[in-house]
């Protein structure tokens, strides 16, 4: 069989089809749980190009990739972003890839949700804490929710499918979620509760932020019917680290990513490539493997796809994620921004 046909297997028998990119480690917010309020970003010959970008995902799809996810930093304010994604969608259907999304704060919607439909993306994820603005300003430091809600209708005109993610902040939204479900309800999105994790220095304390979303789901259980739904996603597999729910009420689903109460590293079906071209095999873990220098040294395809495979064999079996008072230094230096959430 030549390597190509080869799916990307890691050693604990996990297929690994699905492959997140982060563009740019650049953004027009500062969520108080993912930067710093005075970052240093890169520098742009740091960057992948986009024809690099093109070529990593094109080797990926050969390799067995079928979702690709775009995502940052903000996605959106890369310039130029629409190229890079109008080229990756050519990729869909015959030429392998199943499926391509985006995670995006929704600020530069506006202008994009058209051209992300007609470029073949059929869902996306908007971040989205909150739905008071005094909030939003607090948590995005400085953003405007309204920009955001904009660019919300703006992806439901272009008939994009939306799913919101929010991160579960204590004293922060905690009192919010019910009003975040019964809202998702209305306008047809599906919401992704998310636990807070340990990446990167932010200046505010994670101990303090950390609500552990076991306690979130009995306390939602009292007031909505919650029935498990976890329907296979595109690439057919169950929808990687979320588990989710019916809300029998509203029609929508509930999804609740717990890396620190409950890991679903078993099912972990992927990998996250940096904007500067460093692939990590684990979102907690450090365990990486640089495909920039061979890119730019000239390597060719098989030689690229060798080193990929390399560092899949290296793909480790769960992160080790903990947040408290005893172990209050964050493992993991880099912030999610950089390795793409
Ligand atoms: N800027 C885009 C956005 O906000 O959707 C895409 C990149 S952002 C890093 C991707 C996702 O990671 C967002 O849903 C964000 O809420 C989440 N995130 C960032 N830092 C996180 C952290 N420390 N713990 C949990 N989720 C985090
Ligand atoms: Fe920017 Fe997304 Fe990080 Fe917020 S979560 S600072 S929007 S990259």
């Amino acid at each position: 069989m030549p390597s190509e046909h080869k799916p990307l297997i890691d050693p604990f028998g996990r297929a690994i089809s699905y492959l997140r990119v982060s563009v740019t480690d650049r953004c027009d917010l500062r969520c108080v749980y993912c930067m710093q309020e005075n970052m240093v970003f890169l520098p742009r010959d740091e960057l992948l190009t986009f024809e690099e970008l093109e070529r990593l995902g094109r080797i990926f799809i050969r390799l067995g990739t079928k979702k690709l996810r775009i995502t940052g930093g903000e996605p959106l304010v890369r310039r130029d972003v629409m190229r890079l994604i109008d080229t990756l969608g050519q990729e869909l259907g015959a030429n392998g890839l199943a499926e391509l999304t985006l995670t995006t704060n929704g600020s530069q919607l506006t202008r994009h949700a058209a051209g992300l439909a007609a470029a073949g993306v059929r869902r996306i994820n908007v971040s989205l804490d909150t739905l008071d603005a005094d909030r939003f300003r607090a948590v995005t430091r400085g953003g405007r929710l309204q920009q955001t809600l904009d660019g919300l209708e703006a992806a439901r005109a272009a008939g994009l499918r939306v799913k919101i993610n929010t991160v579960a902040l204590r004293d922060v939204n905690e009192d919010e979620f019910d009003d975040l479900i019964a809202w998702c309800g209305r306008q047809g999105f599906d919401l992704c509760l998310i636990e807070t994790m340990p990446l990167g220095e932010t200046g505010e304390d994670r101990v303090n932020q950390y609500l552990p979303l076991s306690l979130v789901r009995a306390r939602l259980q009292h007031r909505w019917t919650l029935a498990r739904d976890d329907t296979p996603g595109l690439e057919g597999v169950a929808p990687g680290p979320a588990r989710y729910w019916r809300v029998a009420e509203t029609g929508q689903r509930i999804g609740f990513i717990t890396p620190l109460t409950e890991h679903f590293c078993d099912s972990c079906n992927r990998v996250r490539l940096t904007c500067t071209g460093t692939l990590f095999l684990c979102l907690g873990q450090d365990d990486q493997a640089d495909l920039r220098t061979p890119l730019r040294d000239g390597a060719t395809d098989v030689e690229m796809e060798a080193i990929i495979r390399a560092a899949v064999a290296r793909k480790p079996k769960a992160h080790d994620f903990i947040i408290d008072r005893e172990q209050p230094t964050t493992k993991i230096a880099r912030h999610m921004s950089m390795t793409g959430g």
